[in-house]
């Protein structure tokens, strides 16, 4: 799907602009406060100035060259680490290790498997895999 399709057929809400402050208008965010989250960007860029978040990894890219492209993004949970403690039977386990009665559990609402981290795609592995052992589990009743 190229750029040009997603600002002909509104995909993704994507907007363009000759200028920052119209880029903005269009997302109904505050110019000033774009302009200068660019520029700042901008400055990490090239070394200019130290990123106050401590970031290194720059492209060595400036935005500064028209037209300008933007869509409206908000933050959303992907995945919730940690959760309810299960056995390899999927049947949950209380605090002292020992088998919850009648009760299993899979996916994303325990906290066993993925340790500290998620590698992508797990999570989907995780409940397809431990949802049928949870089922076959609860209907035997084991
Ligand atoms: C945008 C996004 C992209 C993702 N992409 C990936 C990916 O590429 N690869 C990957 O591995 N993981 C991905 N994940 C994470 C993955 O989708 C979730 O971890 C996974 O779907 C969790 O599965 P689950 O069955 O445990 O829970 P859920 O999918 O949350 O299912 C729980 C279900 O229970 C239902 N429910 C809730 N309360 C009740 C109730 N009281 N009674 C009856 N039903 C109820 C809900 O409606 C829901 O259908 C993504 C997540 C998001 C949000």
């Amino acid at each position: 799907m190229s750029l040009q399709y997603m600002l002909d057929n509104n995909v993704s809400r994507y907007v363009q602009a000759d200028t920052l402050e119209e880029l903005a208008e269009k997302l109904g965010m505050p110019a000033d406060a774009l302009v200068k989250t660019i520029d700042d960007f901008n400055s990490y860029t090239d070394g200019e100035t130290v990123d106050p978040l401590g970031r290194v990894a720059f492209s060595g890219i400036k935005i500064e060259t028209a037209p300008f492209y933007a869509y409206p993004r908000s933050p959303a949970v992907h995945h919730t680490m940690g959760g309810v403690l299960i056995d390899a039977k999927t049947r949950a386990l209380n605090l002292s290790g020992e088998v919850i009665d009648g009760l299993y559990c899979a996916g994303e609402i325990t906290g066993v498997l993925h340790g500290a981290n998620r590698v992508g795609g797990n999570a989907i592995v995780d409940f397809v895999v431990f949802g049928r052992i949870a089922g076959e589990q609860a209907a035997k009743g084991e």
